[in-house]
């Protein structure tokens, strides 16, 4: 394998490792609950999230809540609407600090959206070690490139497993302003096909928010949502149930 196949194959595999666990198990999984994690792997995603993604699991789901109890009002957390296309990196960065902020001050609304989940903000943001996972998962990168001899690798690895920020940004600002509809919602979500494959059918917004409990993102045959071939795969190996769903 070439060299540059080799930092785009770790990126891929680093990427995936970080999709998977917001789109399976954040988001179908602990927002939704249109998949059932089994009890072990609820507590082994509690543990472990905020470690493999860098992002707080329960702010995680407060702030996605929110946004489709306000999607698009000026109440949503990040609608490109009220912040503009680019500037909505910035928004969404302030937006999950205040959730993160309110939580931990035990303040309401934000309390009261995420009642249902037993467990507490994580310890690395109780503590204000936020950064450690970044440092972690340098080190792994390091560790990658000098034990293969391939310094790249280190970035490759480090850019694929922190790419949430980005991953985000695509469904909230692009899924929230170009694409083409199904259903006619009561706010600017779209089905916009690049980000449903880049980002695991997390790119039909204008399906999704029409139906939320479904663990599937795609309504028409054509439409792929590799995010619930993944819920199938973690199915099939004993990780979550998938809840019969009928639109
Ligand atoms: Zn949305
Ligand atoms: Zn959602």
């Amino acid at each position: 394998m070439s060299y540059a196949m080799a930092c785009i194959a770790v990126f891929l595999g680093a990427y995936l490792i970080n999709i998977f666990y917001i789109t399976v198990f954040y988001h179908r999984g602990l927002a939704h609950r249109s998949v059932t994690l089994k009890p072990w792997t609820r507590r082994f995603v509690i543990w472990t999230g905020n470690w493999v993604t860098a992002i707080d699991p329960k702010a995680w789901v407060c702030m996605h809540r929110m946004h489709h109890q306000f999607a698009d009002t000026l109440l949503d957390p990040h609608s490109p609407l009220h912040s503009g296309l680019w500037n909505l990196m910035l928004v969404q960065l302030c937006s999950y600090e205040r959730t993160l902020a309110c939580l931990m001050k035990g303040r309401q609304p934000y309390i009261a959206v995420v009642r249902d989940l037993e467990f507490s903000v994580n310890w690395l943001n109780r503590n204000r070690l936020w950064f450690l996972p970044y440092l972690l998962h340098a080190m792994i990168g390091f560790a990658i490139g000098l034990g293969s001899g391939a310094l790249l690798l280190a970035p490759a690895y480090w850019f694929g497993i922190m790419s949430h920020p980005i991953q985000a940004w695509m469904v909230n600002a692009l899924g929230h302003r170009f694409g083409y509809v199904n259903f006619k919602n009561s706010d600017n979500s779209k089905n916009n096909i690049w980000v449903a494959l880049l980002v695991m059918g997390e790119g039909y917004q204008n399906n999704h928010h029409h139906q939320p409990q479904s663990p599937k993102f795609s309504v028409k045959w054509w439409e792929m949502d590799l995010g619930y071939f993944l819920c199938v795969m973690a199915k099939s190996a004993g990780l979550i149930e998938i809840k019969p769903w009928c639109a």
